[in-house]
């Protein structure tokens, strides 16, 4: 009998072995395949069979992710991804949209151009033109200035000819040696953190999601954060880009947690997943200009401890003109900006904004929006931007 229970004893243990073993495999698959810690619900919160319908996701705190603020890892629940529309037919569809946006532009530089013998008033109507499309005093003198003498000496009034000239000095103005690349990747096998900054109302969160599907069109893998804990919905809204193309969003349930908190977990999750980015929402509206500025130097300081952050986008308004400037301006004294994401340039015929800006802050405008659609963002690209505006 002793032979028996020995024999009945070694079976149960090697079970149990090859059981914890299945076990351990089945989690590691899951963990890779789904790019996704481990999870738990937080206390209190209610069962699935609870859980009032129409809810959403449940939230889902991650294990050992958390800056004491409670922030939940929301994982995507959508059973049918999107794929989101790649560089390529993005880029096709949207000049097209900037061309007839801008089309005004051009057709009266063409007209202008076409009268003939460029007298002084055709030159000043040149350049109420460019000023008009908010391309900036000092720009547009440059701009004036260069033509006009090469008009002179080249001797050519020659509508096509001047036209072609004015495209050259155009994109030079507009910088096309400029680095316009957003980081997306892994550096030192930690993910690019990608901080997003404007005045509320301009598109900040809207971008976010445009620029997660960009991302995941390019097959990276991406966290989205939401420390944009002033406005309640945004966080909800957040999420909402992020479950139609399968990024998790890291964010806190509760209405003004602090956002460098949020923003740190964000950074913390994207690090644990091995995610190739983290593109972080902030804030951007408070009781005042100074508040919102001292939040942001606090989010910046914070998400520091951990990470270098590698791009801080602004997103600007392109309907704003010169105030959206001067907002450029305060953010610039906030954090140090690494490129620009002019958004409804569709609404716009002041595409010269992009010169504008470009020079006021000496940094690339990277990305433009050109419309509400979910794939309605588009990396810039200055030779086809200088085509739509000069017709
Ligand atoms: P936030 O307050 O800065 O986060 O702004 P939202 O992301 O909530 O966007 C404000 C509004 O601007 C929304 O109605 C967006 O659909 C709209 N919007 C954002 N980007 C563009 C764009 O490129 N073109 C147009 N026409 N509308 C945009």
């Amino acid at each position: 009998m002793a032979g028996v229970d020995n024999l009945w004893e070694l079976l149960t243990v090697v079970t149990v072995i090859a059981l914890a073993g299945l076990a351990l495999l089945v989690g590691l698959v899951r963990g890779r395949g789904s790019g996704s810690k481990t999870v738990h619900r937080p206390p209190g919160a209610p069962a699935e069979a609870d859980r009032e319908p129409g809810a959403g996701a449940p939230p889902v705190e991650v294990d050992d992710v958390g800056g004491g603020v409670g922030t939940d890892l929301l994982e995507p629940e959508a059973p049918t991804l999107e794929r989101p529309a790649s560089a390529r037919g993005r880029l096709a569809r949207l000049r097209a949209r900037l061309a007839r946006s801008n089309t005004a532009i051009g057709n009266a530089l063409l007209a202008l151009l076409s009268r003939g013998g460029l007298d002084e008033q055709a030159w000043e109507d040149v350049e109420d033109t460019l000023l008009q499309a908010d391309l900036g005093v000092e720009a547009t003198e440059e701009l004036v200035a260069a033509l006009r003498t090469r008009v002179q000496v080249e001797g050519s009034t020659d509508p096509e000819v001047v036209r072609g000239w004015l495209r050259e000095d155009l994109l030079r103005l507009v910088d096309p040696g400029m680095d316009r690349r957003v980081a997306a990747s892994q550096v030192d096998g930690r993910p690019s953190v990608v901080l997003v900054v404007g005045v509320n109302g301009t598109g900040k969160t809207t971008t976010v999601g445009k620029l997660a599907r960009v991302m995941v069109a390019e097959d990276k893998d991406v966290v989205l954060g939401a420390a944009d804990t002033f406005r309640a919905a945004a966080a909800d809204q957040l999420q909402t880009w992020g479950e139609r193309v399968g990024v998790p969003t890291i964010r806190s349930e509760r209405e003004g947690a602090d956002p460098a908190s949020v923003a740190f977990d964000a950074v913390r999750g994207a690090t644990e997943f091995e995610a190739d980015v983290v593109i972080i929402d902030t804030a951007g509206r408070l009781h005042n200009k100074a508040g919102l500025m001292d939040e942001l130097k606090k989010v910046k300081r914070v998400i520091e401890k951990q990470s270098p952050i590698d791009e801080v986008l602004l997103v600007l308004d392109a309907t704003t003109g010169q105030n959206g400037m001067r907002q450029a301006e305060v953010f610039r004294g906030a954090v140090d900006i690494t490129g620009i994401v002019l958004t409804k340039l569709d609404g716009t015929a002041k595409g010269g904004i992009v010169v504008n800006v470009q020079r006021r802050l000496g940094v690339p405008v990277k990305l433009v929006g050109l419309g509400e659609g979910a794939d309605d963002l588009a990396p810039f690209d200055p030779e086809a931007f200088v085509d739509a505006i000069i017709g």
